[in-house]
C-alpha cells in the first residue's frame, strides 16, 4: 500500500480523510500510461462526445454526495459545493455540443491545395487551486477530453478529495487512462510541468506560481494557460442606487469567504456617497450566517488556510492603523476552531493599504472614497491585475463607456463574478495568459497542422 495523507476539514480542524501521497515516478508512470491509450481516444469525435454527456448525467445525479465531500475538505457551504458539480456537468454538456471544424481548406492557389487540420495538443497537466476545486478542474477536462486530450489532473494538496470523486465517476464513462489523478505536496506539479511527454501545463492558481510554472514548463517548450490572481474592483459612480449596488457586491464579495479569484475585493466610491455605500454594505453583509459548510443554515464557510486567515487578519489590522475602520465584522463570529472571520468592512481604507493594493483573497471587504473617476481608472489600469472588474450605474451607456476602458479581462456592468459558458474567461497582464470557456477555451487544446499539397508532376 502507498503512502497517504490526511485531509482537513477547515471549519472543526478535524480529518476527513486519506488520500494518496504521489511522488514523481508516479506521474511518470501516469504519462506512459496515458500514451498507450492517446491515439485511440483521439480518433472517434464522436465517441468522445456521447462518453461527456454521460459523464455529465452521473455527475448531476450524485451532485449532492459529491458536494458533501467537497465542502467538507473546503469549508463552502454544501449547497454551492453541489453547485460547482453542476457547473461541471454543465460545463462537459456545453463542449460536447460545441462544434469546431477538424479541417479547413484554404483558397487554392497555383498547383498546391492547402489544408489546415486541428489535431489535440497531446497529454495536458491540469493544475488547480483550493477555492474552486471542480469547476475550475471542469472547465480544463471539458475542452481537453472532447478535443481528444488525455489529462492527468494535479488537484491542490488541501482538496484531492474532491477532485479524486470527480475523477471517479468520469472514469465509468471514459477509456482507462485517458484521465488520470495524482494527489500529494507541490513537488508534484514540478514533476507534470517539468516532464518531457507532457504537451501541455493549463494551470489555475497564483500569480506567483503561475510563474513559476510557466518558467519550469520551459525548457520542454510547453504551451501553458495560465488563470492566475486577481484584485478586482468594483467602481460605483455617482448615480448608483446604493442599496441594489451593496446587495450584489457583497453577494460577490462574501462568496467562499471571499476566496474567489473574481471576486469584488474593493470598492471604489465617492467620496460624498461613501459613508452611505458603507452603511448600506453593512446592511447587507449582516445577513450572512457564519458557520459550518454542511451545517443548516451557514450562508458563508471558514476561510481555507490558517496562512490566509491570518494574511487577511493583518491586512484589517494594517489598515485600521492607517486610517481606515472597521465597520463591520472582524472576529470569527463562531465557536468552531476552524480559520473563520465574519465578513469584515473596512470603510475609509487607504489606497495604499495592503487590504487595498494586493490580492487579499478573503473575507475582507476595503471600501475606497474617490475624488476623480478619470484619475482612478488610470490608477488602476497601471497595476499589476487584470482579471475582473465591475461598474454600477442606471446609465447604462455612461457604464458601458467605463467598463471599455478597463484593462482587464471581464468587464461587468451592475453585476460581478457572473460567468458565461460561451463567453471568454482570463485575465490581462498578472491575471493570466490564454483564455477558458466557450471557443476560445477549446482553442487552447489544438493544434492546427498545415497540409500543403502539391501534383506529384505538374
Ligand atoms: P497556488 O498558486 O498556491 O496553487 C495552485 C496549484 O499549484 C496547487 O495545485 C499547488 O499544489 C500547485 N503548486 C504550488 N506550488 C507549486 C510550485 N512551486 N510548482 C508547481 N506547482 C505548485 O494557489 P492556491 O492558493 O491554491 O489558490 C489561490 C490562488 O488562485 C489565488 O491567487 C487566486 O486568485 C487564484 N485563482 C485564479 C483563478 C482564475 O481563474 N484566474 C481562479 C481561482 C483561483
Amino acid at each position: 500500500m502507498s503512502a497517504t495523507y490526511a485531509v482537513i476539514d477547515p471549519a472543526t480542524l478535524e480529518p476527513v480523510g486519506e488520500v494518496p501521497l504521489h511522488q514523481p515516478e508516479d506521474v511518470e508512470r501516469a504519462i506512459a500510461a496515458a500514451r498507450q491509450v492517446a491515439r485511440t481516444w483521439a480518433a472517434d469525435r464522436e465517441a468522445r462526445r456521447s462518453a461527456l454527456r454521460a459523464a455529465a448525467g452521473a455527475v448531476d445525479a450524485e451532485s449532492e454526495e459529491l458536494g458533501r465531500i467537497l465542502s467538507l475538505e473546503q469549508g463552502k457551504v454544501w449547497a454551492e459545493a453541489v453547485q460547482e458539480f453542476r457547473v461541471a456537468a454543465g460545463l462537459l454538456r456545453h463542449y460536447a455540443d460545441l462544434d469546431w471544424d477538424e479541417s479547413e481548406t484554404l483558397t487554392p492557389r497555383d498547383g498546391r491545395q492547402v489544408q489546415v487540420q486541428y489535431a489535440p495538443v497531446g497529454l495536458v497537466g491540469a493544475i488547480t487551486p483550493w477555492n474552486f476545486p471542480i469547476s475550475l478542474l471542469a472547465v480544463k477536462l471539458a475542452p481537453a477530453l472532447v478535443t481528444g486530450c488525455t489529462v492527468i489532473a494535479k488537484p491542490s494538496p488541501s482538496t484531492p478529495m474532491s477532485t479524486i470523486a470527480l475523477v471517479e465517476v468520469l472514469n465509468r464513462f471514459l477509456p482507462a487512462d485517458v484521465l488520470q489523478v495524482v494527489t500529494g505536496r507541490g513537488v508534484l506539479s514540478r514533476a507534470l510541468s517539468e516532464l518531457p511527454g507532457v504537451r501541455k501545463i493549463s494551470f489555475t492558481g497564483s500569480t506567483e506560481i503561475g510563474a513559476a510554472i510557466m518558467a519550469q514548463a520551459a525548457p520542454t517548450v510547453k504551451k501553458v494557460t495560465l488563470e492566475l490572481g486577481g484584485n478586482d474592483p468594483a467602481i460605483v459612480l455617482p448615480d448608483a442606487d446604493l442599496p441594489v449596488t451593496a446587495r450584489r457586491i457583497v453577494g460577490s464579495a462574501f462568496r467562499n469567504a471571499g476566496q474567489v479569484c473574481m471576486a469584488v475585493k474593493r470598492v471604489y466610491v465617492p467620496r460624498a456617497r461613501s459613508a452611505e455605500l458603507t452603511e448600506a454594505l453593512v446592511a447587507a453583509a449582516s445577513a450572512l450566517r457564519v458557520g459550518h459548510g454542511v451545517a443548516e443554515g451557514t450562508t458563508m464557510g471558514p476561510m481555507h488556510t490558517s496562512a490566509q486567515q491570518q494574511l487577511v487578519q493583518d491586512y484589517v489590522t494594517q489598515a485600521v492603523s492607517q486610517g481606515g475602520r472597521i465597520a463591520h465584522g472582524g472576529q470569527s463570529g463562531t465557536s468552531l476552531p476552524g480559520y473563520f472571520l465574519e465578513p469584515t468592512i473596512v470603510a475609509d481604507a487607504p489606497q495604499s493599504s495592503d487590504l487595498v493594493a494586493c490580492e487579499q483573497f478573503g473575507a475582507a471587504l476595503p471600501v475606497v472614497a474617490y475624488d476623480d473617476l478619470d484619475a482612478t481608472i488610470d490608477q488602476l489600469n497601471a497595476q499589476e491585475f487584470g482579471l475582473g472588474a465591475s461598474v454600477w450605474s442606471p446609465d447604462l451607456d455612461r457604464a458601458h463607456q467605463v467598463a471599455s476602458r478597463l484593462e482587464v479581462g471581464t468587464a461587468w456592468v451592475n453585476q460581478h463574478t457572473v460567468v458565461e459558458l460561451d463567453a471568454p474567461f482570463g485575465g490581462w497582464k498578472g491575471s493570466g495568459l490564454g483564455r477558458e470557456r466557450g471557443r476560445w477555451g477549446l482553442e487552447e487544446y489544438l493544434e492546427p497542422r498545415t497540409v500543403n499539397v502539391r501534383a506529384h508532376a505538374d
